[in-house]
């Protein structure tokens, strides 16, 4: 059974302002998953919704607990996670590794220089921009995805090895790869799907929390590189945290709350435009349908949206609002990250593994 850490570091992600270009994956990767093995993880990884996301339709895979869906706080004795299922490989994508010079995989170049058995047919950005709905009312919004350093890790407690732990001084959960089998139970068991198996290493391998950077008093690569500013970062018990306080407004929340982990990732609801009638006037109904964004962040996202779109108005209105001022965001790391502010340079902490002139935040 996982001891409550002392500490809890976590981070809200603002959909309206995320704009699907992926720096924080790429940052990541540069960072983190380079390696031979490594080619699937993406431990950072920005979907397009509605869609099928990655591992191809991850939501309907299982894996969580069977909680009170109320749930947002600390419990203990999860018990063993629900029913589940692994992520089939093709369902990450089918990666083919060419030589230097050639087209990869993904482009069409790339697809016919494979066999047609070897085609990919997913991968982890295959339905991007694709959405839902029909002109004029089509709509779709990006949802970065990343490990929640869940309260109560399913992953953890799957585990046979006792490979997975919590740390005591922030809550990051990390595998230890010195007892990790590649069992990849901890994969069935995680609903958020975002633990990856280098068959390379024979291990399982997720999202580390940027930890040798979070010790050095530096925000992670994605939410340092982020250009739209869309992401917060801090401890979630610390009234002096914008994470705390946004949480507090009750406008940041779990995804799929239902899967009973208690993720320290939250985000702010996409706010929708107006869907139009066919003589393309606003109807005033969301285009984005409210109960898809239930099924995504729990009835507690309609009470969000309007608090979103009260003090968004008195903005309008020409008063001031406490809320919107913390999303906008006006000194940068300061209003994003405190207290982990420092720059990787000056703190000496990772910023980049392959050379090159990329930075990774
Ligand atoms: S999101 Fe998944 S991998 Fe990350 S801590 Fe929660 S259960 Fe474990
Ligand atoms: S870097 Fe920021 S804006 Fe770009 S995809 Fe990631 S979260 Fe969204």
């Amino acid at each position: 059974m996982v001891k409550k850490p002392s500490r809890q570091v976590g981070m809200v992600i603002d959909l309206n302002k995320c704009i699907g270009c992926q720096t924080c994956s790429m940052a990541c990767k540069r960072l983190w998953t380079g390696g031979d093995g490594q080619q699937q993880l993406w431990w950072n990884k920005v979907n397009t919704m509605p869609g099928e996301g990655s591992p191809r339709g991850w939501e309907d895979m299982g894996g969580g607990f069977d909680a009170d869906p109320s749930f947002l706080g600390w419990r203990v004795g999860a018990g063993k996670p629900g029913p589940s299922r692994l992520p089939e490989d093709d369902e990450f994508g089918t990666y083919v590794q060419l030589p230097a010079g050639e087209e990869v995989a993904r482009s069409g170049e790339g697809r016919r220089t494979t066999t047609p058995e070897a085609r990919p047919r997913w991968m982890y950005n295959w339905d991007e921009d694709r959405g839902a709905g029909v002109h004029p009312n089509a709509f779709f919004f990006y949802l970065p995805r990343l490990c929640n350093h869940c309260d109560r890790p399913a992953c953890l407690e799957a585990c046979p090895r006792g490979a997975i732990y919590k740390r005591e001084e922030d809550g990051i959960v990390l595998v230890n790869e010195e007892k990790c089998e590649g069992y990849r139970f901890c994969m069935e068991a995680c609903p958020y799907k975002v633990i990856y198996f280098n068959p390379k290493e024979n291990v399982a391998q997720k999202c580390i929390g940027c930890y040798p950077r979070v010790e050095a008093g530096v925000a992670p690569a994605c939410a340092r590189s982020c250009p739209a500013r869309a992401r917060f970062y801090g401890y979630v018990d610390d009234p002096e945290s914008v994470v705390y306080k946004l949480r507090k407004w009750g406008v940041a929340l779990p995804l799929h709350p239902k899967f009973g982990t208690g993720p320290n990732v939250f985000y702010i609801p996409i706010m929708s435009s107006s869907r139009l009638d066919e003589e393309g006037r606003p109807t005033g109904a969301p285009r984005i349908p409210l109960d898809y964004l239930k099924s995504l962040f729990g009835d507690a996202v309609e009470g969000a949206l309007n608090t979103l779109r009260e003090e968004r108005q008195k903005v309008k209105n020409g008063f001031n609002s406490p809320l919107m001022e913390m999303l906008v965001g006006w000194r940068w790391p300061d209003d994003f990250f405190a207290p982990f502010v420092k720059a990787p340079d000056e703190a000496k902490a990772p910023r980049q593994k392959v050379s090159g002139d990329a930075a990774a935040g």
